[in-house]
This record gives C-alpha cells, structure tokens and sequence, in this order.
C-alpha cells in the first residue's frame, strides 16, 4: 500500500508545526465538502499532506522499509475508509477507469461484502481477503487515489507481513515504525475532525462496502450531504 515517493528533509520542529497547520488548512479545505468537486479537491489536499508527511518521517528517522511496487501483502488486510475519501474514490474510478473494468471491480466489491457478512467480524479478522481494486500483477488499480489507510501503511519487517498474510494472528509483532504510525495518524485525526466541525459523518467503514454505496447507490451520497450516517446496513 505504501509505495512512497522519494523523501524530502524536514527537521523536527518544522514537522511539528506542519502537523499542527494541518488541522486549520483540513477545516478550509473541507468547509464546501458537500459540493462534489470541492470535496475532490479536499481529499487530494488531505491525500498530498499525508504523503509529505510520511516522506518527512522516513527521512528524518532514517527509516529503510521494505515496501516495494508490486508487493501487495496488505493489500488482503481489512482496510477501513472514511465516508469523504470513499466518495472521492467513487469519482476517480469513474473518471479514469473503463467501463468494463469498473463492472469487474463492482462484482469484486460485491463478492466481498457477500464474504464479510457471511464470515462475522471475528472470522474476518482472521481471514485475508484480497481488495477488490488489486490488480494481477500486485499494484492497485486507483493508486492514486487509494485511501489514508493504505498510504499510512508501510512495513519495517517484511517477514512480518508475510506470515500475516499466510496465517492473520493479532499476536505478530506489528512491521510499522511507531513515529510514522503517530505522525499519520495525526493528519488523518485531523481530516476526520474538519470533515466532523463541517456538519459531515466521518466514521470509519469497510473500504468493500463504502466504495460499492458509493458506487452504486445514490441515497448514500445525499445522507451524507445532510449530516447523516452514510454507509448503512454494513
Ligand atoms: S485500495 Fe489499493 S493500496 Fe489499498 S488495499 Fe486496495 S489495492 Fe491495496
């Protein structure tokens, strides 16, 4: 999920009070989020500042990881998307993906939700799923565009990874390098909040069924625009 570009310096206080403006730049960004191309533009802002930051904190901390294009061993983790960037996603699909492969990757979104509810949440903890939006040669299909949580994803310990995806068990030692851990999560907190103070739901949902609504059913773009809960009946 984190094939990162190549880092550029920051020094600590810089990073510190760019994490901080982050927050005030989220609340503009996100103010006009229920016009459609306003709400693009706002994820692709959130998305670049999330990225820089991940770039800062591996070149401050002098991290090496071990993502590489292609490697897509998290890519069968559950990912979870929040209700902006599943919106923004739908749009990117639609805009740059051909019908046919949008019709395929619609039929995977499907199976998988069909899987996730027939194995409960505890089962599916323990069971690797391939994204719907991974392709056959190990990237993904809207890099893009692809949500925080697969841009905050990086590995220090491939071994770790993959003896997850040969056998999920919470009790591996997590592959991710703590301050890059908090130093993201910050900047995506902070989405969250800006998209909460604009009057929108911001919840945490499965990225199969948030992008398949998002898709598919238009009920759940005008929920959202009046504040409520966008994604229901997971
Ligand atoms: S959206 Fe892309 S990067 Fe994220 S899990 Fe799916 S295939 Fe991997």
């Amino acid at each position: 999920m984190a094939e990162l570009s190549p880092p550029r310096a920051a020094p600590a206080d810089e990073r510190r009070a760019s994490l901080s403006a982050w927050g005030d730049d989220a609340r503009g960004a996100f103010s006009g989020a229920r016009d459609p191309a306003r709400l693009e533009a706002a994820v692709v802002r959130f998305h670049r500042t999330l990225d820089a930051t991940i770039a800062a904190t591996v070149e401050g901390h002098g991290l090496a990881l071990d993502c590489k294009r292609g490697c897509s061993h998290c890519c069968h983790l559950r990912v979870h998307v929040q209700p902006h960037e599943a919106f923004a996603l739908a749009a990117w699909l639609r805009r740059h993906v051909e019908p046919e492969r949008l019709a395929e990757i619609v039929r995977r979104l499907k199976e998988n939700v069909a899987r996730t509810r027939e194995l409960g949440e505890e089962a599916r903890k323990r069971t690797n799923i391939a994204c719907a939006l991974l392709a056959s040669d190990g990237t993904c299909s809207a890099y893009e565009a692809r949500p925080a949580q697969c841009r905050r994803y990086h590995s220090l310990r491939l071994a770790a990874c993959e003896a997850f995806r040969t056998q999920p068990d919470e009790s591996i030692e997590s592959p991710l390098h703590p301050a890059l851990a908090h130093n993201a999560a910050v900047i995506i907190t902070q989405a969250q909040h800006a998209v909460r103070a604009a009057g929108l739901e911001a919840e945490n949902a499965d990225l199969n069924f948030a992008l398949l609504e998002a898709l598919e059913n238009p009920k759940a773009w005008r929920r959202w625009k009046d504040g409520k809960k966008p994604f229901v009946g997971a």
